[in-house]
């Protein structure tokens, strides 16, 4: 079913994508066949893609909406762990990513942020337009770090942050902050979280996050100086890893695992992990 365009129709439900039952889970991010939606009842959004021709067609059903029998929400964040993690940006996997960025953005975007005028799509443009005071608002886009650090010892660095599920631990993650550089953010998060300094800091891969709207981006960094210690408000504990003696890592669909599992294979591609 795959193609250069999209066919099928997103459908949304808070934060789980709705399909019919008998859509097997390998096949939810292509969306479903026009054939299953009673459009009389659901209004589809027309969201271009990103590059060449083609509409993500997309719903956004009310929260209250009784789901026809046998179909089923999956929250996107599990939906996300039932596909490759890192996304080709223009086919079905980045259009299902765009369409619930786009439909989350819309609930948030109903009224203007200057004059409280109610929001119109602006023309030819994804965005919306205040036709009270003319501002556009576009949708937005948050950018977060998420840094694997390795030792000389070749361990690396997991940490088990408050909201996780007991005994799962990943890397460290945070909020780029306005006026700061990426690399910046990967340094302040690092020695605010577990209290270590870094050299070597590398880009590595992206991820659309779309929980509500970031775009994560991945590092790789080696440790300089410094004990664990940890901040006690965000993490719990923090420590080094050998290959064989890892614990729980986050599920599959997240770049934090991407990353793991890049280093567990030796195939980071940045000297000196890549030998
Ligand atoms: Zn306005």
């Amino acid at each position: 079913m795959s193609s250069n365009i999209p066919q099928g129709v997103y459908l949304f439900q808070g934060n789980t994508l709705v399909v019919p039952g008998d859509i097997p889970d390998s096949l939810i991010h292509e969306g479903i066949p026009d054939n299953y939606i009673p459009t009389s009842s659901i209004t589809i959004l027309d969201i271009p893609v990103n590059e060449g021709p083609g509409v993500i067609k997309s719903a956004d059903l009310p929260t209250d909406m009784p789901l026809p029998a046998e179909w089923r929400g999956i929250p996107m964040r599990q939906a996300l762990s039932l596909m490759d993690v890192m996304v080709d940006g223009n086919g079905p996997m980045g259009w299902l990513l765009r369409a619930y960025h786009i439909v989350q953005w819309r609930r948030e975007s109903v009224f203007c942020g200057s004059c409280g005028g109610r929001n119109e799509a602006a023309a030819n443009s994804l965005a919306r337009r205040c036709p009270v005071c003319g501002r556009q608002e576009f949708p937005r886009i948050s950018p977060a770090i998420i840094v694997i650090i390795i030792n000389d010892e070749d361990k690396v660095l997991l940490a088990h942050n408050k909201q996780f599920t007991p005994g799962v631990y990943s890397l460290i993650a945070g909020f780029n902050e306005p006026g700061e550089t990426l690399e910046a953010t990967v340094v302040r998060e690092v020695r605010e979280e577990v209290s270590l300094e870094l050299h070597d800091i590398r880009y590595v891969a992206s991820q659309p996050w779309p929980f509500p709207n970031s775009l994560m981006l991945g590092f790789s960094a080696r440790y300089a100086a410094g004990a664990i210690k940890v901040d006690g408000a965000e993490i719990e504990d923090a420590r080094w890893f050998t290959r064989d003696m890892l614990p729980e890592l986050p599920g599959n669909g997240s770049v934090s695992r991407y990353l793991i599992n890049r280093w567990r294979e030796g195939t980071m591609g940045v000297p000196p992990w890549s030998k």
